[in-house]
């Protein structure tokens, strides 16, 4: 008798299991299904793009954009939309250019400028060139050969490597830190070769770091950085003249957060957010309109297919991620003096292109948590969740315990695209980024409803 009642127990333990994977299995499905029959995220995005590019933080656009997000998010049906106002240095490119003089004759190049680079005169700087092949190099030069020219980095990205985001890795100290090293040894400027594995026309912008002082800092295409180069191989004068107009400002601006309501601890948040910015010379579809609209997606997807939510959903679109990376510090900021419970924290910012998976930032009993319920993910092209950072946006809330992912599309082509005008619209695929947009809801959905952080 014993015997037969463990059995029915244990029968019922193991039916109760089955039950509970099939009713997983059949939300996730329908998040899949209206994401991908939905148009209205994608169409938004087309918007975002069109109407406001280049809203990098404290432009004009910067603003077009919040407003245009919060009207969005206010008529997806969020219970509270607001804005979380904060101050933030910022700074304005109004143009930049270079050219190269051969004999006399004066040859455009394709660059652009770096953020916060340094303004030259109105007629420009010319100095002659030096290429470097690194950061390392420039400092064993020393002062002697440094002082007085332009200094160009021309270490080519890493082709060889599978992930693309580990080759920009590899080379981005070059744009990151490479202009202060050279002005702190008496360069008048500097030329950093755009970080992109392909050979083509577009100067890829980014972040630079200078401590006190500034001097122009551009970054050139691929494809001219070879002609300099080539340049400089017959004619070991050449000179070349930067000419960059840019102001620093400080501007108050805004996060933008928008809430659906939990239903049991609605004083909890899933915060889920990419962000709003994007460079001065592109309309930032990928990087990182998408992350905007598929986090945006998270709030429709849970409406329309009538899930419910413990724990309240937090859509914020953070203002500033690629100069100062100021959003992303406010946010932390604001939680901690006003004690907010961030239970979990979710960031799209690496393209929106096929979906891969998912890297935790997360305590290793909650991972292996999530990890039971990857076969779950797994039919809808999710090949891992793994251990790896949150993003840039999300970082400052780990000092607060946060536990924080970063949603991972395939990586291949978005360094084709990152930080230049090829990161248009066009670039972004609808079901590519619907299929982003289900990933993150699921993930979100299974998160909440297991209790699989602590
Ligand atoms: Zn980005």
């Amino acid at each position: 008798m014993k015997k037969l009642l463990r059995f029915i127990a244990l029968f019922l333990i193991l039916q109760n299991a089955a039950f509970a994977q099939e009713k997983n299995e059949t939300i996730l499905a329908k998040i899949y299904e209206n994401a991908l029959l939905s148009t209205q995220a994608y169409n938004q995005l087309g918007v975002l793009c069109e109407q406001a590019p280049g809203r990098l933080i404290g432009t004009k656009n910067s603003f077009v954009a919040v407003d245009l997000m919060k009207k969005y998010l206010e008529d997806l049906g969020a219970d509270t939309v607001f804005l979380q106002a904060f101050s933030s240095p910022a700074w304005i490119c109004h143009s930049a250019s270079a050219s190269m003089f051969i004999d006399g004759k004066e040859i455009p190049l394709k660059v652009d400028a770096l953020g916060p680079s340094g303004s030259s005169p109105k007629k420009g700087i010319t100095a002659e060139i030096i290429e470097v092949q690194s950061i390392e190099e420039v400092r064993n030069l020393g002062r002697e050969k440094i002082e007085g020219k332009i200094v160009f980095y021309n270490r080519p990205f890493n082709n060889l490597l599978f992930n693309t985001f580990q080759a920009y890795g590899q080379a981005v100290d070059q744009r990151a830190q490479g202009p202060q090293v050279a002005l702190e040894l008496g360069a008048v400027a500097s030329i950093t070769r755009s970080v992109t594995g392909g050979l083509n026309d577009f100067p890829h912008t980014g972040s630079t770091r200078f401590k006190d002082k500034k001097i122009p800092a551009i970054a050139i295409s691929t494809n001219d950085a070879e002609k300099l180069s080539a340049a400089l191989k017959k004619h070991l004068n050449l000179k070349v003249n930067i000419h960059v107009d840019a102001e620093d400002i400080v501007t108050n601006t805004f996060n933008l957060i928008a809430d659906l309501k939990g239903n049991e601890k609605p004083d909890e948040y899933l915060v889920v957010g990419g962000h709003i910015d994007a460079w001065h010379n592109t309309q930032g579809a990928h990087d990182d309109g998408i992350g905007c609209l598929q986090s945006s997606e998270v709030v429709r997807l849970f409406k329309e297919t009538g899930l419910k939510n413990k724990r309240s959903i937090r859509v914020i679109l953070y203002m500033d991620e690629e100069l100062y990376q100021s959003g992303g510090k406010a946010y932390a900021l604001y939680s901690k003096e006003n004690n907010v419970k961030n239970y979990f924290a979710m960031e799209s910012d690496a393209g929106g292109f096929t979906p891969r998976g998912f890297t935790l930032d997360v305590s290793e009993n909650s991972l292996k948590k999530i990890k039971e319920f990857h076969p779950l993910l797994e039919p809808y092209g999710i090949q891992f969740l793994v251990a790896g950072g949150g993003g840039v946006d999300i970082g400052p809330l780990k000092e607060l315990g946060v536990s924080l992912s970063g949603y991972r599309s395939d990586w291949q082509r978005y360094f084709d695209m990152h930080h230049c005008a090829n990161d248009t619209f066009e670039q972004v695929n609808q079901r590519e980024m619907q299929l982003g947009s289900a990933a993150m809801t699921s993930l979100i959905y299974l998160i909440d409803q297991f209790d699989l952080v602590e």
